[in-house]
């Protein structure tokens, strides 16, 4: 009993921190609600919060292990749909503003231009429904500092609005998770950029690619066959792939995490643990999890050429990858100075506009050809 309720504890802690500050439970036999709560709408305590769903998913003998993400983008509040035959359903509120987003919210774009909500989903359906030909994939080079070469570009979407216009990734990507249209356009990207890998290891460039998973994708139950189809049907050498995965997402339930990149890592492919240093992490983890390579978040190098702290964080971050084996990138290095820095702590990869920005394939192509690659 008391395993049984660590466990519901976890888990349902493990959801709020990553993709809710709310639950919702239902029991699929009546379609009764037997647990609803939201952070934002009630004084309750994110503790006490878990510790009711908790309690719930014991009395009423669910398993919350065995929650399915999908659900939840089928989910209207209004109108429930049945999609699965499972017994429970269990709805997470994901609320990427920490506010509640209702349909008349406004979204401002990178741009300055600025739509509703409503707008926005209307608008992302139909692009997904339009075979997403709306959505492209840039490839930003990653420089390998043993040789100066390229040798990794990382794959990064960016929408093309007939309404809205070019669209950043962090202006639609939370609002894909939260409206659960993320996995469209992640399969997407996932087969566009190991179609391209392929497509370029063809034509005897000796490159990988690396690609962003997201929370929810990763969260998924069917992912590992999900990556597995992928690989198989665009025949891409998994060697070449290494998919991205964010420190938050991995820290908050080890057990899992490791699990599920265990089986990822058997396809053959690499990972890389995305933003390092944003989080609360440790280089603990980062052992356990078998992990590749780490990406220094931006934030810890913007004043590397001058700043102590950051050089000396710089330096241990490398020394104890080195010692564990695992590699190190460093994102958004944008000046001369700041890389001689890193090279000069022997950083393994350099990623940034000093660099190249992420651009369409056909240009990395060029940059390639003109950059001794
Ligand atoms: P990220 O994974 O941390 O990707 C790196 C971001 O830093 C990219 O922004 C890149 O353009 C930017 N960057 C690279 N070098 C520099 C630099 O020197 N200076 C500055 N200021 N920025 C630099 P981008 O393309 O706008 O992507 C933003 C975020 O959107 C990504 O952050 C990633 O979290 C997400 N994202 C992008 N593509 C995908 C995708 O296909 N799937 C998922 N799930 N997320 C994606
Ligand atoms: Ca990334
Ligand atoms: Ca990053």
């Amino acid at each position: 009993m008391a395993k049984a309720l660590d466990n519901a504890y976890s888990t349902l802690q493990y959801v709020m921190n990553n993709v809710g500050c709310g639950i919702i439970i239902y029991d699929a036999e009546n379609a009764d609600v037997i647990f609803e709560n939201e952070i934002i709408h009630n004084s309750i305590e994110e503790k006490d919060l878990v510790a009711e769903g908790s309690r719930c998913c014991l009395e009423n003998q669910i398993k919350p292990c065995e929650l399915h993400l999908e659900m939840w983008y089928e989910f209207d509040f209004k109108h429930i749909k049945w999609i699965d035959e499972r017994d429970v359903i269990m709805c997470i509120v994901r609320d990427i503003t920490h506010k509640k987003i209702d349909e008349n919210m406004e979204i401002c774009f990178e741009n300055g231009e600025i739509f509703t909500k409503s707008d926005v989903e209307y608008n992302m359906k139909r692009a997904i429904e339009m075979d997403l030909d709306e959505f492209v994939v840039y490839y930003q080079p990653i420089i390998d500092t043993k040789n100066g070469e390229c040798t990794i570009c990382e794959a990064l979407v960016r929408w093309n609005s007939g309404v809205f216009g070019f669209i950043m990734p962090n202006d639609f990507i939370p609002l894909a998770e939260y409206m659960g249209l993320i996995s469209h356009i992640g399969d997407f990207v996932f087969n566009e950029a190991c179609r391209q890998c392929k497509a370029w290891n063809d034509a005897r460039k000796d490159i990988k690619v690396s690609i962003n998973l997201s929370v929810v994708q990763l969260l998924q139950v069917n992912i590992v066959e999900n990556i597995k189809a992928i690989l198989e049907n665009t025949q891409v050498n998994p060697a070449n792939i290494i998919l991205e995965i964010t420190e938050t997402l991995a820290i908050n339930d080890m057990e899992r995490m490791t699990r599920i990149i265990e089986d990822i890592k058997a396809l053959g492919v690499s990972i890389a643990l995305d933003d390092f240093g944003t989080g609360y992490s440790s280089l603990n983890y980062i052992k356990q999890m078998s992990l590749d390579i780490i990406k220094l978040d931006k934030t810890f190098i913007d004043d590397v050429d001058s700043d102590d702290y950051e050089q000396a964080f710089v330096k241990m971050v490398v020394e104890l990858s080195k010692s564990i084996g695992v590699k190190v990138c460093v994102e958004g290095v944008e000046t001369k100075s700041q890389l001689d820095v890193l090279m000069a702590n022997q950083v393994d990869y350099i990623q940034g506009f000093y660099y190249a920005h992420p651009m369409p394939s056909n240009e990395l192509e060029e940059w390639l050809d003109k950059n001794g690659k």
